[in-house]
């Protein structure tokens, strides 16, 4: 070993000393000991485990299929991208809802929308996540992505009711545009929890016309 290389060694040593990495893992919040906060192997593994693929549809949907569980790592992805900002990993979840995706490809979706957000709401966080998954995932399974649907009235966040409030809340809340007439919508949003959203969404889209309606999350929540 050369001299330089030692001494690059040894200053390198000498920085995570006095400089130790102190990003965080998204997941669970753990130190990762990398320079940028990213998804620790624990995590990883956890959400390997955690693994869905096809599952029966809610109500109103020709097919679904989920990414993951909505437990452990999946929850703390999904709250970093919704309510911290973190938009670069709708990348990461793209990639693991077009896996997903592939398992009901056959009911061939020609395009992929979101779950919309109020115009005030959007506007309030500055984007719908829902729509960056969406537009992640129409990209990597070569499907155009439109915004087909629009959320005519401002409801609560579903987060906080229980399985009845939800579909009261959502009833009526969505309405699709004539573009989604004859169509074979792929719809996306981030977690699917009682399928109530989803419900709505799939009845305003055929009320406009469409043909076929499934759904993809990233994480389901299971009873
Ligand atoms: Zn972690």
């Amino acid at each position: 070993m050369s001299i330089t290389m030692n001494l690059q060694i040894a200053l390198s040593a000498l920085r995570n000393l006095l400089f130790p990495l102190r990003a965080n893992c998204l997941g669970c919040g753990a130190a990762t000991g990398c320079r940028e906060d990213w998804i620790c192997p624990a995590c990883r593994k956890a959400l390997t485990r955690g693994w869905v693929g096809a599952s029966p549809p809610p109500k109103g949907m020709d097919a679904a299929a989920f990414a993951y569980t909505y437990h452990g790592a999946a929850v703390g992805i999904v709250s970093q991208l919704k309510y911290r900002g973190v938009t670069r990993l709708a990348g990461f979840m793209g990639g693991d809802m077009a896996r997903a995706y592939r398992f009901i490809e056959p009911t061939g979706a020609d395009c992929v929308t979101c779950v919309p957000m109020h115009p005030k709401r959007r506007a309030r966080r500055g984007y719908n996540h829902a729509e960056l998954l969406a537009r992640e995932l129409a990209a990597r399974v070569d499907l155009p992505f439109e915004a087909l649907l629009e959320r005519v009235r401002d409801t609560p966040q579903q987060a906080r009711l229980d399985a009845d409030a939800r579909r009261s809340n959502v009833s009526g809340a969505f309405r699709a545009l004539d573009a989604a007439g004859g169509r074979r919508v792929l719809l996306v949003d981030d977690v699917c929890t009682t399928g109530s959203t989803a419900t709505a969404c799939a009845r305003a889209l055929r009320a406009a016309g469409a043909e076929a309606v499934c759904l993809v999350c990233y994480a389901r929540a299971m009873k």
